[in-house]
């Protein structure tokens, strides 16, 4: 039933390492399962979304953020006939790269990788999030990685210069040749985008550092809220906040499906071959871009940047530097098998084999584990 376009076993590009085929189950459910099993997987519920984990036991962490974008690309996927186990592998691990702390983790382990190691090209979450899987788990007895299909590894790597695009080979290609992921891939890119916009809002007022006045102005949201208030007159806190985010992202998905079955219909492409070489087709319609990208300013200026969460970004830009410092000037502090993977011949083309091996170490880290290995290190008195 899936549209001829759609990635299936048939055009996949399989695995680098041949396997022999799954019983009762695709090469995409595999993908799927091998994902689920890993130990980067677990490490998912004890790193940070926007709030650090032990801030408290409601809001989103990697892997709840995880699960509701694989839910809001299933559906889409299903509704579109393309390859529903493609998008819910590749949405399941899109962020199993992530450093501890969100993205103040990951803007501290880049800064810290340009200036204390500037051959390395510094470091970024989806390409460690390819790392992780293709390199990093250590599970297998034929291989390193997971050995995933080329279509679930093509979705993890949304983006990528051309620098690391070259060192990368196949996986990196379309990079240098312009060319577009399937669809499957292009609707985990925006699934990722509609669960974050929606759960920022809803983590944001259950903390307190959102009102739901300042909401006022965001179309994104307030639209909903009036509707839901006409819907269920004298509603108010915890349900009206559920019922208006549900109304977002119900229409967002809508609007997704219907502005690519449009664009689809437009560039009627015959097979997977034709939706590389396309255009972006899976998008939102331009009234709801618009209104995404308000919400998304919203955000930014009052959310990611309030003095709250600054004061945690600040705590975590410190961890980070001083673990990646410490391990950097005497790599025998770190555990045997990350010193063993900072031995050049471990690390294939890297140019800068150590300092990859401390990224690989510190990504790998959970918050609470962050927190730990900081207090072993730096204060006097622990062990
Ligand atoms: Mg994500």
């Amino acid at each position: 039933m899936l549209k001829p376009y759609a990635v299936n076993e048939q055009n996949s590009r399989g695995r680098v390492h041949a396997e022999a085929q799954p019983i009762e189950r695709s090469e995409f459910q595999r993908d799927r399962d091998r994902i689920v099993h890993s130990t980067a997987f677990r490490r998912l519920e004890y790193k940070t979304q926007v709030f650090v984990n032990h801030e408290g036991d409601l809001f989103r962490t990697r892997l709840t953020h995880s699960i509701e974008v694989a839910q809001i690309a299933r559906s889409i996927a299903r509704a579109l006939n393309v390859n529903e186990d493609l998008v819910e592998a590749v949405a399941l691990a899109h962020d199993l790269g992530h450093t501890p702390f969100g993205h103040a983790g990951q803007d501290a382990l880049n800064d810290c990788m340009k200036q204390l190691a500037p051959s390395s090209g510094g470091f970024e979450h989806n390409l460690q999030s390819l790392r992780t899987v293709d390199l990093l788990e250590e599970n297998y007895g034929a291989f390193d990685g997971l050995n995933l299909t080329f279509e679930t590894r093509e979705g993890i790597l949304k983006h990528c210069s051309q620098e690391h695009a070259r060192r990368l080979g196949e996986v990196g290609r379309r990079f240098l040749e312009d060319r577009r992921p399937s669809l499957e891939a292009q609707i985990c890119n925006l699934a990722d985008e509609i669960a974050y916009n929606h759960h920022d809002v809803d983590d944001g007022l259950r903390s307190g550092l959102l009102a739901m006045e300042q909401l006022d102005d965001v179309a994104a949201f307030s639209r909903h809220r009036l509707a839901v208030a006409g819907e269920f007159p004298g509603i108010a806190g915890r349900r009206l906040i559920h019922e208006t985010l549900r109304c977002m992202i119900n229409a967002l998905a809508v609007d997704l499906i219907n502005e690519t079955r449009r664009r689809i219909a437009a560039a009627a492409p015959a097979g997977l071959e034709d939706i590389h070489a396309a255009p972006q087709l899976v998008s939102f319609s331009d009234g709801m871009r618009s209104e995404q990208r308000a919400l998304k300013t919203f955000l930014y200026e009052n959310l990611y940047r309030h003095y709250q969460v600054l004061r945690m970004t600040n705590k975590a830009r410190t961890i980070v530097s001083d673990l990646f410092s410490a391990f950097m000037n005497d790599p025998r502090l770190l555990p045997p098998q990350y010193l063993r993977m900072a031995e050049p011949e471990r690390q294939g083309a890297e140019p800068d084999p150590k300092a990859r091996a401390v990224a690989d170490y510190i990504a790998g880290m959970t918050d609470r584990y962050a927190i730990r290995e900081h207090r072993r290190l730096f204060a006097i008195g622990e062990i």
